[in-house]
C-alpha cells in the first residue's frame, strides 16, 4: 500500500537532506514535487491544493530556513499536515449509553461490506461487547451464507429469514438483541453496483424505523477517486457517521485514505488490511502518516507483539538477549514469536525504514524462507543448538541433507546467528545506536 507515494517522498526529502543549507528555492521545489507523489497516487487535486498551501505557509518562512535541521523541520511540517488531513485523532465507533447500539454497514457491492460487518463483530466481541449480525443484504443470497460462515468462525449469532424486507430485518434484529442479551446490533445491508434511489429509500426506510447509533460507509481503497465520490453521494442523503476503508493492504495508491475525510468531512474510523477476519483496525491518522513517509509503524507492530505473544515468553526471551547467552535454542523462540506477528512481509512493512524501495525487499522473505531456516534449526542436535561452535563440516552436511535444505544455507544461518550474537553483545555493553543485522529470511 502507498509503496509509490512513499518511494516519490522519501526521494525528494533525501535530495532535499543532501544539499546542505536550504534556501527557500529549494524548499518550494521539494514541495513541488510532493505535489506531483499526491496526485500520482490519486489524491484529489483540491485536496492537494489546500494541503500544500497549509505546508508552504509554515515551511517557507526564516523560522524553518535557520534551524539546525531545516530538512527536518520540512518533514515535521509535511507529517503534521497529512495527520491533520486525515483527521487528527482515532475516530472510535461509538457505542449508544442505552443498549443495543445500532451500527448499519452500507455502501456498493464489493466494497467489502459484508467481510467488515463479521471483522467489526468479532473485533467488539475481543472489547467485551456481544454483538448481533443481521444479513439485510436480502438481493444477494450468497452474501447470507457468506455472513453466516464469517459468523461461525467468531461465534456470534446471524438474524436473517426469507422474503422478509430489508426495514423488516432490521426490527427482527432488534428483537432478537433483546431476546438474545445483546448489547450491538450490526446490520450488514443491501449493496448495488451504482449509487442509486432505490438503495437510498430503502436504507433510509430502515434509520426510519431503527434509527442508526453509527451509519458507516464501507469504501474499497483501491477505487482511489471514485470511492470519494461514492462517500460524497451517500453522505447527501444518509446520516453517515463514519468510514470504514477497505483493501488498504492491496496496491491502492492513497487517494481516497488521503482525500475522503477533506472532501466529505466524515473521519475513516475503521481500516481493513486484508481478508481474514482480523484484518481491521481502528485508523490511526498519525501512525498512517508516519508509513506513507517511509518511517514505519512500530506502534502497531509492538501493540500486535503485546497481542500475540506470551509474556513470559518475551520476558525470559529479553533477558537472555541481555545476558547474551542466546544460543540458537532461543533463535528458534524469537521466529515463534516472530511469526505469531502474521505473514513477514506485513511485518517488514511496518518497520521504519522499510517504505518505499526498500518495500520492496519484502515481497522476496516469503514465510517459505523461514520454513527452511527452522528445518535447519530442527535438524540440529539440542547440544548443536546450545553450542554451534561444534557444528564442523560433517555436522553441516548432515544437518543441510536432515532438513532438505543445502550446505550454504546452512553455513549462512549460522554466519547470520554469530552477526546476531555480536550485535546483541554490544546492546549489552552500550545504549547507543544499534545496527540492525541482516535477519537470515
Ligand atoms: P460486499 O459486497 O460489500 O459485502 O463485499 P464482500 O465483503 O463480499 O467483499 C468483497 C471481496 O473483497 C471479498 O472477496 C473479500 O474477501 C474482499 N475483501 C474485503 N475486505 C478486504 C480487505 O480489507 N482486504 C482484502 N485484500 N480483501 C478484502
Amino acid at each position: 500500500m502507498f509503496d509509490a507515494l512513499t518511494e516519490k517522498l522519501q526521494q525528494t526529502f533525501k535530495r532535499m537532506r543532501n544539499k546542505g543549507r536550504l534556501t527557500e528555492a529549494d524548499v518550494k521545489e521539494a514541495l513541488r514535487e510532493v505535489r506531483l507523489a499526491l496526485l500520482e497516487a490519486d489524491v484529489n487535486f483540491k485536496v492537494v491544493r489546500e494541503f500544500l498551501g497549509r505546508v508552504e505557509a509554515r515551511a517557507v518562512g526564516q523560522d524553518v530556513l535557520e534551524s539546525l535541521t531545516p530538512d527536518q523541520a520540512v518533514i515535521r511540517i509535511v507529517r503534521d499536515e497529512l495527520i491533520q488531513l486525515m483527521g487528527s485523532h482515532v475516530e472510535r465507533v461509538h457505542m449508544a449509553s442505552n443498549p443495543p447500539t445500532v451500527i448499519y454497514m452500507v455502501g456498493l457491492q464489493g466494497a467489502g461490506k459484508t467481510t467488515a460487518s463479521a471483522k467489526l463483530a468479532r473485533m467488539l466481541r475481543h472489547q467485551g461487547r456481544q454483538p448481533l449480525l443481521v444479513a439485510a443484504d436480502i438481493y444477494r443470497p450468497a452474501a447470507i451464507d457468506q455472513l453466516k460462515v464469517l459468523a461461525d468462525k467468531i461465534q456470534v449469532p446471524v438474524v436473517t429469514e426469507p422474503s422478509k424486507t430489508p426495514v423488516e430485518l432490521a426490527e427482527l434484529g432488534k428483537a432478537a438483541s433483546r431476546r438474545m442479551a445483546k448489547d450491538v446490533i450490526i446490520i450488514d445491508t443491501a449493496g448495488r453496483l451504482h449509487v442509486d434511489d432505490d438503495l437510498m429509500g430503502e436504507l433510509e426506510a430502515m434509520n426510519a424505523r431503527i434509527p442508526a447509533n453509527e451509519m458507516l460507509l464501507v469504501v474499497d481503497a483501491m477505487t482511489g477517486q471514485d470511492a470519494v465520490r461514492v462517500a460524497e453521494a451517500f453522505k447527501e442523503r444518509l446520516p453517515l457517521t463514519g468510514v470504514v476503508m477497505t483493501k488498504l493492504d492491496g496496491d491502492a495508491r492513497g487517494g481516497a485514505a488521503l482525500s475522503i475525510r477533506e472532501v466529505t468531512q466524515l473521519p475513516i474510523k475503521l481500516v481493513g488490511s486484508g481478508e481474514k477476519l482480523e484484518d481491521l483496525e481502528p485508523f490511526n491518522p498519525d501512525r498512517m502518516a508516519s508509513r506513507i513517509l517511509g518511517m514505519g509503524d512500530i506502534l502497531t507492530l509492538i501493540e500486535k507483539a503485546e497481542a500475540s505473544m506470551d509474556r513470559e515468553d518475551t520476558q525470559a526471551l529479553a533477558e537472555k538477549i541481555t545476558k547474551a547467552d542466546f544460543t540458537l535454542d532461543d533463535f528458534r523462540a524469537m521466529i515463534d514469536q516472530v511469526k505469531k506477528l502474521g505473514p513477514l512481509s506485513k511485518v517488514m512493512e511496518m518497520m521504519p525504514g522499510m517504505g518505499g524501495k526498500m518495500a520492496k525487499m519484502k515481497d522476496k522473505v516469503d514465510d517459505r524462507s523461514v520454513v527452511r531456516v527452522e528445518a535447519i534449526l530442527n535438524s540440529m542436535t539440542k547440544k548443536e543448538r546450545q553450542r554451534p561452535e561444534i557444528i564442523d563440516g560433517s555436522r553441516r552436511l548432515r544437518i543441510a541433507r536432515g532438513s532438505g535444505t543445502t550446505v550454504q544455507e546452512v553455513n549462512r544461518l549460522l554466519k547470520q546467528f554469530d552477526e546476531i550474537k555480536k550485535m546483541m553483545k554490544q546492546m549489552k555493553g552500550k545504549k547507543g545506536r544499534m545496527r540492525m543485522p541482516r535477519m537470515p529470511f
